[in-house]
């Protein structure tokens, strides 16, 4: 097991726990180093700073960008930025906006096959988060439509179903841009999770690389020791940093979370060794 966890979400976004509340618990589970990289916002970094500081836990300030690149989502996570950046500031406010009228289109699409009030109640479970699909999700849960998101994402929320909303988020250049120009490492987000072949995946990649992307997550709370495996040698061959992260949004998920990463290879050299200065400020 590592003490690292560089993948996390509070309810500033689609997780469960407020950022006060995730950074006592990662505490609680011998977590030392922590960053939050909630969906495409900062907004919970000021009051985990706060609970860090209490616990002497080394917060890393961080974000999770939505990116499409050759019509597939991709995630990237930015790691040791500055959240008052402002091409990140005016990047991620562009994105919200989008998520915001996704969320009205997928209102719309659940509302013409009988749940009319889904916006209304996703909207209400988000608050001032940024909105997901998460948030439809549990709408329809509480509904009692299934006993689990899971099932409510494969029936209702991807691709081909009938919530599901196809969304232009930032291009690969810009998130990794910005989190260049926020002083931070991107990193590429649960490898494992794309479904395109293994040129493709290559292919990202390189034009990762290209674009100034330094880290590839080798460990995530949903991989297997065989993916681990699998991404390390990638992150070698493409000379990346490796990164770790639970992706833990609260205690319903059903995959490793907060304190259950495994350790890594020798052979790769960890993304957090190479943070330079890890304090951040943040004004407001
Ligand atoms: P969004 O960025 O709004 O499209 O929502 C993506 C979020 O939904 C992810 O970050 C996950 O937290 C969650 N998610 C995606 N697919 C699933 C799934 N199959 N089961 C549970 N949660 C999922
Ligand atoms: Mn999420
Ligand atoms: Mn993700
Ligand atoms: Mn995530």
């Amino acid at each position: 097991m590592i003490n690292v966890d560089l993948h996390t979400h509070t309810s500033a976004s689609d997780g469960r726990l407020t950022p006060r509340a995730l950074v006592q618990l990662a505490h609680d589970c011998g977590i030392t180093t922590l960053a939050i990289t909630d969906h495409d916002t900062t907004a919970g970094l000021l009051e985990a700073r706060h609970q860090a500081q209490q616990l002497d836990l080394r917060l890393i300030a961080g974000i999770e960008l939505s990116v499409s690149w050759s019509q597939t989502v991709i995630h990237i996570v930015g790691l040791n930025i500055n959240p008052e950046s402002l091409s990140l500031v005016q990047g991620t406010a562009e994105l919200r906006e989008r998520r915001e009228l996704r969320a009205q289109k997928i209102g719309d699409s659940l509302a013409k096959i009988g749940f009319k009030q889904a916006y209304a109640g996703a909207k209400m479970l988000a608050g001032e988060a940024t909105i997901t699909r998460s948030h439809f999700a549990q709408y329809l849960v509480d509904q009692g439509c299934a006993k689990e998101v899971s099932k409510i994402f494969k029936h209702y929320l991807v691709r081909g179903k009938p919530g599901y909303v196809a969304t232009q988020w930032a291009s690969l250049e810009d998130a990794v841009s910005w989190i260049a120009e926020a002083g931070g490492i991107a990193v590429i987000a649960h490898p494992h999770r794309y479904k395109i072949g293994s040129q493709m995946f290559q292919n990202l990649l390189n034009d990762f690389r290209q674009c100034g992307g330094q880290a590839i997550e080798v460990v995530s709370g949903s991989s297997t020791p065989k993916d681990t495996n699998k991404f390390c040698r990638l992150a070698q061959r493409f000379n990346l940093f490796v990164s770790v992260g639970s992706d833990y949004h609260g205690p319903h998920q059903n995959w490793n979370g907060l304190g259950q990463l495994s350790s890594l290879p020798d052979y790769v050299e960890p993304v957090w060794n190479n943070f330079q200065d890890t304090t951040f400020t943040l004004c407001h």
